[in-house]
Formats: structure tokens, sequence, C-alpha cells
């Protein structure tokens, strides 16, 4: 049976054919255990588990990747703002890992009331910390990277001029430059667009390790750079999540896996739209998220 798939990247529905015959390799973008899943981070999952199971059902052989983001991400998508772990335990005083454990836990039990099945592998950031300091090693050696001050960043201007950084969603660099704040000469980065592979822990930062660069924290977008790598190869076939994660996140991963191992990682690009509220995006920040009534508070009302 052919199956056809939409590509975000070349905009077009293409016919599927697995790199491997028989196998299929997937990743997905997995949730940030900070806080409860609502119903439109679930969409997501659901809707790639029903590819999961779809793919399996044509009786292809899948791996399944989905990870778990329990350190580096920042409030802002672009290195701005505090570490969301921290920030979080500080607020219900807890350590950080008790934050992820009880945020994890959560999303697994409202992942088996939608009855989705567990993908193959479930990596997490902080099990992955050497990976992503080697990542950020090699892509130092091939002059794509630049440290200040025990953080490194990303050279995004010198990467585009030899290949496109805005080729997934489309866009040319002067566009996003236009539509990015000027560093006002405040900044450390060189570049506006630039991001962080690895960031300066500063002495109160909860979670932090030691690298080649200082004691630190690895950015968002490396983990699952390198998390993908280990586990489903230099290519493979999906990589999926959240349409929200195609211009920052996705676009990101595409550029470190080329200045690391001169390739894009996967052929196929999926992104699921996002679930409405009365119109507007459901997210936490907005504060119109559905979220699952606990079994105390069902019992109280009952
Ligand atoms: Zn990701």
């Amino acid at each position: 049976m052919s199956l056809k798939i939409y590509n975000t990247l070349s905009r077009e529905k293409e016919l599927f054919s697995p790199i491997e015959e028989g196998l299929v390799g997937m990743y997905v973008c997995g949730p940030t255990v900070y806080s409860d899943v609502h119903l439109g981070n679930c969409r997501t999952f659901i809707s790639f588990d029903v590819i999961y199971r779809y793919l399996k059902y044509l009786g292809y052989k899948v791996r399944y990747v989905r990870n778990i983001t329990d350190a580096g991400h920042l409030e802002g998508d672009r290195d701005l703002g505090d570490d969301k772990f921290t920030k979080k335990a500080k607020l219900e005083k807890l350590e950080p890992m008790e934050i992820v454990q009880k945020y994890t836990l959560g999303f697994h039990d409202v992942m088996r009331i939608f009855n989705t099945l567990p993908p193959s592998i479930e990596p997490t950031a902080t099990g992955h910390i050497t990976e992503q300091i080697k990542m950020a090693e090699q892509i130092i050696a091939n002059g794509y990277a630049y440290v200040v001050d025990g953080t490194v960043y990303f050279d995004v201007e010198k990467y585009n001029k030899e290949k496109p950084y805005g080729i997934l969603t489309n866009r040319k660099l002067e566009d996003l430059l236009e539509g990015t704040r000027d560093l006002g000469g405040q900044d450390e980065k060189r570049g506006r667009l630039d991001f962080a592979l690895w960031i300066k822990a500063k002495p109160e930062h909860l979670m932090q390790w030691p690298s080649p660069w200082g004691m630190g924290f690895p950015g968002w977008h490396i983990e699952c750079s390198a998390m993908s790598e280990k586990y489903l190869g230099k290519k493979f076939d999906i990589h999926g999540g959240g349409m929200d994660l195609a211009a920052t996140h996705h676009t990101n991963e595409i550029a470190q896996n080329q200045a690391c191992y001169k390739t894009s990682p996967a052929n196929i690009w999926m992104h699921t739209n996002m679930l409405t509220v009365n119109g507007a995006r459901m997210s936490k920040s907005a504060g119109n998220g559905f979220y699952r009534v606990s079994y105390l508070q069902a019992t109280i009302r009952c």
C-alpha cells in the first residue's frame, strides 16, 4: 500500500519510501516536563500515536523515539528568560529532579488515559549531557560555533553563507533578521539569530554540569539533534512535532546537524496543527488550557 505524507520541508505530499526497507525511524519532540500537560500538548502526541500505529499496521518495523526535555529549556525559545525547571523548583520548593519526576509521571498518566502506545525509546536531556557536549565540540571544530565566556553560540549568519538557515519554513535570513530585535551592542552574541548550544550557569543555577567551557547546561535545541542521532542515526525517515516548533526549534536542529554531520537529520518533517479554544491557540501562557482533573479532585467532587 502506498502512503503519502505532507512534508513541511518540500511543502508537498510525497510518496513515503523508508531509507531501509521495512523499517521506519521516527523522532518526535516530547514534552518539557515542568508543568501539567494540557489538551493542546496532548493533541500532538495523540496525532503521532495514530501515525505510529498506522505505520505498524502497514507492516513497518518502527523505532519511535520521543524525548523528555528535563533540562535546558529557557522561557524564551531564543535563550531568553529563566530556566523553566529552576524557576518551578524554587516556586514549588522542590528539587528540579522532583519537578521532572512529578510531571513526567503526570504526562505518562495522561497518555495512558488517551490509550496511546509508549514510544520505543524515551530519552531524557539530562541522560545525554555527554552526547550534547560532544556535538557542540564538533560544531565548534567545524567552524560554526564560538565560545563567549563559558557559553557556546551557533553562528547562524556564517552557516547561512553555505546552507539556507530558514529552509524548513521557507524564509530568507534577511527577513528573519528584520523580525528580530537589534542587539544594540548589549548582547555577547555575534549575530541576532545566534542561539546557544551550551549555556554558562550562574552559581545559583540548580542544574549544571562540567563541560570544556566550565559549569553549564545544554541549550534546548541540541538535545534533539544529539538524541535523534544516537538512536536513529545521522539520517532517518520522519521528524515530527507541533507546528510551533518548526520556525525555531526544528530550524535550529537542521542547522546543528548540518554543521556537525553535513547532513539534514530527517527526510520528512511532519507537523501537527495547534488545538484552538474559541479561535485562539491553547497554551499555558494564554491560560486557556484544558487539564486533566486529578483523581483526588474528582473524588472530592463526587
Ligand atoms: Zn525537539
